[in-house]
């Protein structure tokens, strides 16, 4: 399979016609070929009107189908597996085994939505059988979740496979019945054609409608703002900046029928490291934050970008471990120079903020590296300038020094919405945990304990979300199963014919839809 830097529109392959590009190897510093151009405006009209076709017959796929498909899509990715890895290492300088790990969490959470396809739970299938006898009667009421419709997905430039163009996005929004068009992320578009020739000819395998999956590539905002004004897209999903996040949110909400943007922008996971455990393990500790804080050159939304202790000589132990392992570490490469420019700016401007010292500078070069940074305030400077707690995309990262116990539960108190909170406590530390647990479970969708936000499980009960800005709707997920539910919305059957009432909600359970009848949970298969 070759990267021919093409547009997939539904079963159509065809060079773009808008304006150039070529992606970049980070690790040479040196373009790709071949060249890719842009979609035009007539593209994604294409691409939208083909989904918005599929939808009618996409949407009535029966489960087994739908995880067939899902299933397919992950076979054909393993397939190809030599060539796309090939192609992301170029397009990112990303290590090899990284590369391999992800491929295979991006075919695992496929076959992860198989499974929930057929298993059922996912439609929450609901049914208030009619009570004619009582007063006043009740009707006969059914509920079941639908797909909402065609999906745009963004594909985010630090997951190259598992949240781009076959990424829980996509898998979740095809899961769920809806066609997904992606626009793809202009760092990895080879990457991103091959993956996309994976679903494509999965759609073709199981005689889909074309339509249910298209990929478009941009150069600029034109392709991607056109595609979430769309009338016919009725959600979104994206990956990204707080700016790109906001201004699709922002077409969003303008249009004359809103919809939702699943948005994943900023988060600085808080660190909060409690007293005992300092004392009895700092430097442990400071060695896995400093391995977490480099992972994959610190560009992960989960990085810890922020420290919370109570000041004191075990806290200043946990520093020099933390500066030992940073230190030695050797500066992995960044995914493209913007990214790197990016992190560049923000290590400059936490260096100039008033009361913040450097310990670690992450020091300038002439590659596209990252030189991890290190810095520390105290409590009054930290809540006192917002700009402090804004998320610096790499392996950077603000200890915040607090006089007591209560000064860190405020410091606690002022951040915005996060992705994660971590906690590192020894058993004596319960009580100080106990009274923070209220305050992280108002600001973060994952609270863990004794370890750090990298390293996201796809699983039944991950939640891969948060408060905004971590996210532009807290209540959901963008990482495992529950992530099916953006893409799903309820519909309630009263006094419908029986022949007319979906599968799930037939007397006969056809397909052994776990379902609750009476107030009650009948378990399904
Ligand atoms: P980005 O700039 O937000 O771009 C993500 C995607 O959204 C790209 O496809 C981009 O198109 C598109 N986009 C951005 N702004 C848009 C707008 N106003 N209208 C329409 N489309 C828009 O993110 P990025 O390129 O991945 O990285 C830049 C910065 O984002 C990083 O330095 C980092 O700060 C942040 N980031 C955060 C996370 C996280 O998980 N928290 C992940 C990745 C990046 P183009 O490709 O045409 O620009």
């Amino acid at each position: 399979m070759e990267v021919r830097g093409e547009l997939l529109i539904g079963a159509q392959c065809t060079a773009g016609t808008g304006p150039g590009f070529r992606s970049f190897d980070p690790a040479r510093r040196q373009e790709i070929e071949p060249e890719f151009r842009a979609a035009t405006l007539a593209d994604a009209e294409r691409a939208c009107a083909l989904a918005s076709a599929a939808f009618l017959a996409f949407r009535q796929t029966g489960a087994a189908l739908r995880a067939a498909f899902l299933e397919t899509i992950a076979t054909n990715i393993e397939a190809a597996a030599e060539p796309i890895v090939a192609r992301v290492m170029a397009e990112t300088g990303l290590p090899e085994a990284r590369c391999r790990g992800e491929l295979a969490r991006t075919t695992g959470q496929l076959r992860l939505f198989a499974r929930v396809v057929r298993d059922g739970h996912h439609l929450d299938a609901r049914i208030d059988p009619a009570l004619p006898d009582r007063t006043p009667p009740r009707a006969d009421i059914r509920m079941v979740q639908q797909p909402v419709g065609p999906v745009v997905v963004f594909g985010a430039s630090n997951f190259p496979l598992a949240f781009s163009v076959a990424g829980g996005d996509t898998a979740s929004a095809l899961a769920a019945g809806c066609p997904v068009i992606v626009k793809g992320h202009n760092a990895h578009p080879g990457t991103s054609e091959l993956v996309g020739r994976a679903i494509q000819s999965a759609v073709a395998q199981h005689q889909l409608p074309e339509g249910t999956f298209s990929l478009l590539f941009d150069d600029g905002f034109a392709i991607g703002s056109a595609l979430v004004a769309d009338p016919r897209v009725q959600a979104v999903g994206f990956t990204g900046s707080r700016r790109g996040g906001m201004a699709l949110v922002a077409i969003a909400q303008a249009r004359p029928s809103p919809i939702p943007v699943y948005a994943e922008m900023s988060s600085i996971n808080p660190v909060i490291l409690l007293p005992v455990a300092l004392e009895k393990r700092a430097e442990q500790i400071g060695a896995a934050y400093a391995a977490s804080s480099m992972l994959g050159a610190g560009q992960f939304c989960t990085n810890p970008g922020l420290l919370l202790a109570i000041d004191g000589p075990d806290l200043n132990r946990f520093v020099q471990s933390a500066l030992a392992a940073l230190a030695a570490a050797a500066p992995p490469v960044m995914l493209t120079p913007g990214i790197h420019d990016a992190y560049r700016k923000g290590v400059q401007r936490l260096s100039q903020s008033a009361g913040v010292d450097a310990l670690l500078a992450g020091e300038a070069d002439d590659g596209i590296v990252c030189n991890p940074a290190l810095f520390e305030t105290d409590a009054e400077s930290f809540t006192a300038n917002p700009a402090l707690a804004e998320e610096v995309f790499g392996s950077a990262a603000l200890l915040v020094r607090c006089r007591d116990a209560a000064q860190l539960q405020a410091v606690v108190g002022s951040l915005e919405g996060q992705l994660t909170i971590a906690i590192h406590a020894d058993d004596d530390d319960i009580d100080l945990a106990g009274q923070l647990m209220p305050l992280a479970e108002s600001k973060a969708g994952r609270i863990l304990f004794n370890g750090f936000g990298t390293g996201v499980e796809v699983c039944d009960a991950m939640v891969h979300g948060g408060p905004f800005p971590s996210t532009s709707d807290g209540r959901t997920t963008s990482v495992g199963s529950l992530a099916i539910a953006r893409f799903l919305r309820p519909v309630c059957y009263q006094d419908v014919p029986p022949a007319l009432l979906p599968d799930a909600l037939r007397d006969e359970n056809p397909a052994g839809v776990p379902r609750m009848m009476n107030g009650q949970h009948k378990g399904g298969r």
